[in-house]
């Protein structure tokens, strides 16, 4: 009996300075975690974020309105209408994205010719309300305004391999 006790508290104890070894070795390593919200990971430049409608420089939307999106999408998110404008251009009058339906497959930013719908950087858009993941034209523009710099970085970087 008194051999079986201290076999098994020699065990034990090896287990304990094997733990102990593990942990101090682990404690002097770097770090693999990040401390979020306060530290971030680095995004790829296809790393499909919130949506974004974006402009040209000089303030025009870049969308023609020519529904590629809305009829490639899978989970049937977009919804848009449009009308011919004076100049003869077409331009979309509603263009909705119901984030809860979006899949994020970033079909839609494949299929547009003219890279005005992209999926952006912002993964922090989280609501409270379903109501607050309908988004429509104004939300998307304005989040195409607010991520302009990074969103033509990201298409500048990905261009020599689309
Ligand atoms: S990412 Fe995919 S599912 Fe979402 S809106 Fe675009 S095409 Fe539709
Ligand atoms: S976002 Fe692009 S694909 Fe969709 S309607 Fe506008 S131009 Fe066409």
């Amino acid at each position: 009996m008194a051999f079986l006790y201290r076999t098994a508290r020699t065990l034990l104890l090896g287990e304990l300075i094997t733990g102990m070894a593990l942990t101090l070795r682990y404690f002097f390593r770097r770090k693999v975690t990040l401390n979020y919200p306060y530290e971030k990971g680095p995004l790829g430049p296809r790393f499909r974020g919130e949506h974004a409608l974006r402009r040209y420089p000089n303030g025009e939307e870049r969308c023609i309105a020519c529904k590629l999106c809305e009829a490639i999408c899978p989970a049937l998110a977009i919804t848009i209408e449009s009308e011919p404008r004076d100049d003869g251009s077409r331009r979309t009058t509603r263009y909705d994205i119901d984030m809860t339906k979006c899949i994020y497959c970033g079909l839609c930013e494949e299929a547009c010719p003219v890279d005005a719908i992209v999926e952006g950087p912002n993964f922090e858009y989280s609501t409270e309300t379903h109501e607050e993941l309908l988004y429509d034209k104004e939300r998307l523009l304005a989040n195409g305004d607010r991520w302009e710099s990074a969103l033509a970085a990201n298409l500048e970087s990905d261009a020599p391999y689309r």
